[in-house]
């Protein structure tokens, strides 16, 4: 690869131990990136199983990094979560996608989405104010908490010790949570008992059960969430035959590039307006 002067040294995923140095260049280059919007985000739809109706949406990040083109969030997230960044960081995603959900709902109304999903870190639920902050932010768009849903991971969960606090407070405002990439964790069970969810989202490696013949846990995953009143999304849908399997086995909602890939908002916003408006 061609050595980039200046920031050829850095090196952006876990796997290679950045040095303190390296990690306050990062912080740095992260900083300018979530002041300049150098971030986007992209969203995708989150479908009705039996109409592909959209119903909702994914945010998911992007860093349009001026020397080394797009990043995917797997190469910056979890640097920015050791550097703390992962808090500014996540209140720009917050703000920006409840200001593009405003905007949607303004120009499409019952066509907007019906709930937006946004990805949090564990590192969030544990800064004091939080659950404020994202209460404020939604208040000042004007959205109702209820159109939300914080998708935490199952390691998030395991990490929450005292900050379970944060999710009663962002439940009793309206917010939605679920637990993401379900079943891909060690204490699963437990987790859906001592944690407060609305929901979970089946992790792909389960979804894409027509394949390995994992059916049996798509199918015990989706009669443990109906017994504890709890909706399920089924991830990482390629196929229309995964698809087909997931409806008959009770499954509602599902997201996939089957349905949609991640898209910019402009090209999201194709798929609200009704056919006949096209
Ligand atoms: P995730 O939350 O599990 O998001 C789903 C990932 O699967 C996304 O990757 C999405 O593009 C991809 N995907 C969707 N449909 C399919 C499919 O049919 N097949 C396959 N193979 N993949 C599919 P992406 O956008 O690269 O995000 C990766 C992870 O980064 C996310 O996993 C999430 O954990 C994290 N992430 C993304 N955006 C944010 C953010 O704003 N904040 C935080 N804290 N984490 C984020
Ligand atoms: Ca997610
Ligand atoms: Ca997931
Ligand atoms: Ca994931």
């Amino acid at each position: 690869a061609k050595k980039i002067p200046g920031t050829a040294h850095l090196h952006f995923d876990e796997s290679m131990a950045a040095s303190g140095a390296d990690y306050a260049q990062l912080g740095a280059e992260l900083r300018e990136a979530i002041h300049d919007d150098q971030l986007f985000l992209l969203y995708q739809p989150i479908v009705s199983l039996d109409d592909g109706r959209v119903i909702g949406a994914e945010a998911l990040v992007r860093w349009a990094h001026p020397v080394r083109g797009t990043l995917a969030p797997d190469s910056f997230i979890p640097a920015a979560e050791r550097t703390g960044l992962i808090v500014p960081l996540s209140r720009w995603v917050l703000a920006s996608a409840f200001r593009q959900l405003a905007e949607w709902i303004e120009r499409y109304g019952d066509d907007a989405p019906e709930v937006l999903n946004v990805n949090i870190s564990a590192r969030d639920l544990r800064e004091p104010g939080f659950a404020t902050m994202v209460t404020d932010l939604l208040a000042q768009h004007r959205i109702a908490p209820e159109k939300v849903t914080l998708e935490i991971t199952e390691t998030v969960a395991l990490e929450l010790g005292d900050s379970v606090a944060h999710l009663h407070q962002l439940r009793e405002s309206g917010i939605r949570i679920a637990l993401d990439d379900f079943g891909t964790g060690h204490s699963t069970l437990s987790l859906l008992h001592d944690c407060p969810v609305d929901g979970i989202k089946l992790d792909r490696s389960f979804t894409q059960s027509a394949i390995d013949g994992r059916v049996p846990v798509s199918a015990a995953v989706i009669h443990l969430a109906q017994a504890l009143g709890l909706y399920a999304v089924a991830e990482g849908v390629e196929t229309a035959e995964q698809a087909e399997q997931l409806l008959a086995l009770g499954y509602i909602a599902a997201q996939g590039y089957h349905f949609a890939r991640p898209l910019p908002p402009e090209r999201f916003a194709e798929s609200l307006r009704p056919r006949d408006r096209e």
